[in-house]
């Protein structure tokens, strides 16, 4: 299993969550973030950190949508390790449920 990054954190980028991860999982992207599902150890300890909400064990995710991308995203990106200033529009996309067309890969 891994954890994955779903939709609620596309223009967020708020970061919290890579400082936690024990085995630096976590890829960069212009506007969002993925999980590595080959280094995640499905620790958990970065779920309580996202202030979007948008980290998610693999399991409870019904749509392969989110399990796709974070795979596949996680092969080109490069890892994040320290965290940064989040997106200036942050805050404002922080509740805008559906934005999967908003994605930069
Ligand atoms: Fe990293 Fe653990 Fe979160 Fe997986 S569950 S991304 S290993 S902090």
């Amino acid at each position: 299993m891994t954890y994955l990054v779903l939709e609620n954190y596309i223009k967020c980028k708020h970061t919290d969550c890579v400082e936690v991860c024990p085995v630096d999982c976590f890829k960069e992207g212009p506007n969002f973030l993925v999980i590595d599902p080959d280094g995640c150890i499905d620790c958990a300890v970065c779920v309580p950190e996202c202030p979007a909400d948008a980290i998610v064990a693999g399991h409870e995710v019904t749509d392969s949508y989110w399990t796709d991308l974070n795979a596949r995203l996680a092969v080109s990106w490069p890892v994040i390790t320290k965290k940064k200033a989040p997106l200036p529009e942050a805050e404002e996309f922080k509740a805008i449920k559906d934005k999967r067309h908003l994605l930069e890969e």
